[in-house]
C-alpha cells in the first residue's frame, strides 16, 4: 500500500512540494493489528495545524512519516480480538489506500444496524462522526443554544457549517449562514436557513445586519464560528446580550497566521458574551450515545441531509485537502478510492 507523507513543512498555502506519495513497507501483522483496505479519507482543515511543527491538540506530523485522518476501510487480516476480515471500520489511518491499522489508529466497528438501515459508511466520517458531532457538541452542549435563538454560523456550506444549519432549524431556531458566492449560499437556503450572507459579494458585517433586519430580529443570540478573523468581529457587533459563541475554527486564519482586527470585541463587556473554543474529542465520549441517537434520528427524518463532494484515487488526497482553503467543497469533503 501507499501513504503519503509530508517530506516539507508548508510555509502559508501548502503546496505538491511538501507531499510524496511513498510505498509503506510490507510485512506480517503481529497481535493486535489488523491489515485494511481504505474505501474512503476524510480530508479535514484541523489536518493543516498538524503540519506545522507547533504544540496544538493534535500532535504534530514529522517530516517523511505517512500522514494520518480519518478513514473508512474494510478489514482483509485481522490479528486484533472482535475484528474479522470483511467488517467495515472507521480509524484513524488515513491518507493511505490500506495498511496496517494498531490499536494507535483506534479502530471501530462501524454499526452493522445503522448501516443495515441504510446509512452509507462514509457517513460515519461527517454527519454521525467528527464533522456532525462538533455542529451538535458545539452548537447545543457549548452554545447552549435553543428554540427561539438567532443563530449565525460561518462556512454554512461546508460540512460541520451545514450540520449546523440543518440541527438549529430541526431545533426550531432562526438561522443565518454565511458561505462564499451565489451558488453555496442558494444551497444553505435550500437547507432552511432563514437569511444567507454571501462574504464575498460585501463585507460580512452588512450582509449579517441586512439578514438582521430583514428578519425582524435585534441581533444574533449565538455564534458559531468557523471562520474567524471579519466573521467572528460582525458577529462581536451583533450579539445580543447574554450571547454565547462556539468557537470552533478560525480556517481564515490557518495558513498565514494573519492578524485578525477585532473592532468589536469591546461589545463582550456590555452585551456580557460567553466566548468558548472548544475540541471534538474531549466531549464526544461523554455524549456519544446521545448524539448518536439524536442525530441519528434527525438523519431517518430527513431534517439533516448529507451532500458530499468527492475526490476520486489515492493521487488526489492533497487536492482534495487544498480544495477546502479554496471553498471547493460543498457539504463533506471526501475521497473514494
Ligand atoms: P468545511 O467543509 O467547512 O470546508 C472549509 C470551508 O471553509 C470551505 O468550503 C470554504 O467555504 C470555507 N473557507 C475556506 N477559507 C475561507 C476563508 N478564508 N474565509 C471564509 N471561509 C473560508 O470544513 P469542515 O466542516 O471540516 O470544518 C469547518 C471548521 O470547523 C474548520 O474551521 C475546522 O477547523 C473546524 N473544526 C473544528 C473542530 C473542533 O473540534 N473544534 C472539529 C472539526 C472541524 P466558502 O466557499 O464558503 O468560503
Amino acid at each position: 500500500s501507499k501513504a503519503w507523507h509530508l517530506i516539507s513543512r508548508p510555509q502559508g498555502l501548502p503546496t505538491m512540494d511538501n507531499f510524496a506519495l511513498r510505498e509503506l513497507p510490507d510485512a506480517p501483522l503481529e497481535p493486535d493489528q489488523l491489515r485494511v483496505r481504505n474505501r474512503w479519507l476524510s480530508v479535514d482543515p484541523y489536518m493543516r495545524g498538524r503540519m506545522n511543527d507547533a504544540k496544538s491538540y493534535a500532535a504534530s506530523f514529522q517530516i517523511d512519516q505517512p500522514m494520518t485522518g480519518g478513514a473508512i476501510g474494510e478489514v482483509v487480516e485481522s490479528r486484533m480480538e472482535g475484528f474479522s476480515p470483511g467488517d467495515m471500520i472507521l480509524h484513524m489511518g488515513g491518507w493511505r489506500d490500506g495498511g496496517v491499522v494498531g490499536l494507535d489508529m483506534m479502530p471501530n466497528k462501524l454499526p452493522a444496524d445503522a448501516l443495515a438501515a441504510g446509512l452509507t459508511p462514509q457517513t460515519f466520517l461527517h454527519n454521525m462522526g467528527l464533522t456532525g458531532g462538533t455542529a451538535w457538541i458545539g452548537l447545543l452542549r457549548v452554545a447552549a443554544a435553543k428554540p427561539g435563538d438567532t443563530i449565525f454560523v460561518s462556512a454554512a456550506a461546508g460540512a460541520v457549517g451545514s450540520a449546523v444549519v440543518q440541527i438549529a432549524k430541526a431545533r426550531e431556531m432562526t438561522v443565518i449562514g454565511s458561505a462564499g458566492g451565489a451558488k453555496k449560499c442558494a444551497w444553505v437556503k435550500d437547507l432552511g436557513a432563514d437569511a444567507v450572507v454571501d462574504y464575498k459579494a460585501a463585507p460580512v458585517l452588512s450582509g449579517l445586519t441586512q439578514a438582521l433586519a430583514d428578519l425582524g430580529k435585534p441581533g444574533i443570540d449565538v455564534y458559531f464560528d468557523n471562520v474567524g478573523g471579519e466573521h467572528l468581529d460582525a458577529a462581536f457587533a451583533t450579539a445580543n446580550d447574554f450571547a454565547r459563541f462556539a468557537i470552533c475554527g478560525m480556517i481564515d486564519v490557518y495558513n498565514d497566521g494573519k492578524a485578525q482586527e477585532m473592532k468589536y470585541l469591546i461589545r463582550t463587556i456590555p452585551a456580557r458574551i460567553r466566548i468558548e473554543g472548544f475540541i471534538y474529542t474531549d466531549q464526544f465520549f461523554d455524549c456519544m450515545e446521545e448524539f448518536y441517537a439524536d442525530m441519528g434520528g434527525l438523519i431517518a427524518s430527513g431534517a439533516v441531509t448529507m451532500r458530499e463532494t468527492v475526490h476520486e484515487g489515492i493521487e488526489s488526497v492533497p487536492d482534495a485537502f487544498l480544495g477546502l482553503f479554496a471553498g471547493e467543497n460543498m457539504g463533506k469533503m471526501l475521497v473514494r478510492l
